[in-house]
């Protein structure tokens, strides 16, 4: 759909020389609810908020303190991540020794990672736990102005029955009382989401098992849900295989995290509750790959193939979608996987990594979508986006609450390492036309 005229703020009385940023000859992808596109626009920035925005015409302000030509560039919200992991985002090699290190390193890493995430033109993460809670403090940090970073929302650490999956970078418990007293504690500590691992993949089932090792009883996701939400807060669930997937959706969860074998059944049940997925099809994507070296390839490769096959039933049932990319992954491939195999629009893959993420992640109103008042959390990339999605992964300058960022400066800041796959565009598979990806990397 294309828009006519200036898009202003109610407020708003534009005067000269006040606007911040100005850009111009620009495409706008506003990812509003009619999933509006300007061809040729303008976007006006003033203390931090989106003033303007319209059609190349006579309403362009005249004067700005910067002037930046959007020649050849779309502009759209900033990217949220609602599925990731601060501190060992985009690790190459074994995996363990490098996750479990002290508090403080998790910290510096995960600044690291705050960098990486502006390069890539994300402005939002939802950050869904380790065993240590250096997360929150990055959250804080990046809100109270101390290191630069997308604004983040984070869960506790992650909870798990004894022995479950992924149970070194959880918080175990036993018992459905270790299990309120742990919601509590969590709450009381600052978390702004409770996670749960409700499933166990990690045990070998016969090849074609759904994953049926359910791990939380129903009535310990009962209990999970209902002390989350008595304490404020929404809950998300890491769930795989049939009966996992019921216990939650009967429960009340309010996102599912993965959801491999996710039946039409289920997606239906997700839409009618208003129970949000977050596929992670990135992740299990790269996890699928040898690039990485990871232990677990020939595992992840076989979930890999299940989850492409059954992400469809999500979004023909209209389950609200949000792009996730878990340790790997970006969301520029998140949403091309979800258009590639889910059958989802372009339009709905960008809203899944604008407006759909936003409310995921519960960062507000005036996130997620371009209009005149919102806070100028905004990606600039190359290409048009609304056509190629893998543009998405093309960010050239990043805006937080108005503050520039380039790609340049950003990967100036961000020293080579061994383990971390920093680049963009370097290791993915996915080819920008048809080739490997079509079959996928396994089949
Ligand atoms: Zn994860």
């Amino acid at each position: 759909m294309t828009a006519h005229g200036p898009h202003r703020g109610p407020e708003r009385k534009t005067t000269m020389g006040s606007i911040d940023v100005l850009v111009k000859d620009v495409r706008i992808i506003t990812c509003d609810a009619d999933d509006t596109v300007i061809e040729r626009g303008y976007l006006a920035v003033r203390e931090g908020r989106i003033d303007a925005f319209g059609p190349m015409d006579g309403t362009v302000p005249a004067h700005a303190s910067e002037v930046l030509d959007g020649t050849g560039l779309s502009v759209l919200p900033g990217l949220v991540n609602s599925h990731m992991h601060f501190h060992y985002r985009r690790l190459g090699g074994p995996v363990g020794p490098n996750i479990l290190g002290p508090v403080a390193l998790d910290a510096l890493k995960s600044t690291r990672t705050a960098f990486n995430l502006l390069r890539e033109g994300v402005t939002s993460v939802r950050d869904v736990g380790h065993n240590d809670d250096s997360r929150l403090h990055v959250r804080d940090a990046i809100r109270d102005g101390v290191i630069v970073g997308p604004r983040a929302t984070v869960s506790g650490a992650a909870i798990g029955m004894s022995y479950g999956h992924a149970y070194f970078v959880a918080e175990s418990v036993a018992s459905l009382d270790g299990l309120v007293e742990t919601i509590r504690r969590q709450a009381h500590e600052g978390a702004d989401l409770i996670k749960i691992i409700a499933s166990n993949e990690d045990l070998p089932n016969p090849p074609g098992d759904e994953l049926t090792v359910p791990w939380f009883s129903a009535k310990a996701v009962q209990v999970a849900v209902e002390t989350a939400h008595e304490c404020g807060l929404p809950i998300a669930a890491h769930a795989n295989g049939a009966r996992a997937l019921e216990r939650c959706i009967e429960a009340g969860v309010d996102t599912i995290e993965h959801g491999i074998h996710l039946s039409a059944d289920h997606a239906s049940a997700m839409a009618e509750r208003g129970i949000a997925l977050v596929p992670t099809l990135s992740g299990f994507f790269e996890n699928s790959r040898e690039f990485w070296g990871r232990s677990w390839q020939p595992r992840y490769a076989a979930l890999w193939n299940v989850h492409r096959e059954t992400i469809g039933n999500a979004v023909d049932a209209g389950v609200l979608i949000g792009t996730g990319t878990d340790t790997l992954g970006t969301v520029a491939q998140e949403a091309w996987l979800l258009h590639k195999y889910g059958g989802a629009s372009r339009a709905a893959a960008l809203a899944a990594a604008t407006r759909n993420g936003a409310r995921i992640a519960r960062q507000g109103a005036d996130v997620g979508t371009i209009a005149a008042g919102n806070r100028a959390d905004l990606v600039l990339v190359e290409g048009a986006p609304d056509r190629d999605l893998l543009d998405l992964g093309r960010a050239r300058h990043t805006f937080l609450a108005g503050r520039r960022f380039t790609r340049e400066e950003l990967a100036k800041l961000i020293p080579a390492h061994r383990f971390f796959v920093d680049e963009l565009d370097g290791p993915e598979a996915l080819p920008r036309s048809a080739g490997v990806a079509a079959q996928g990397p396994c089949g």
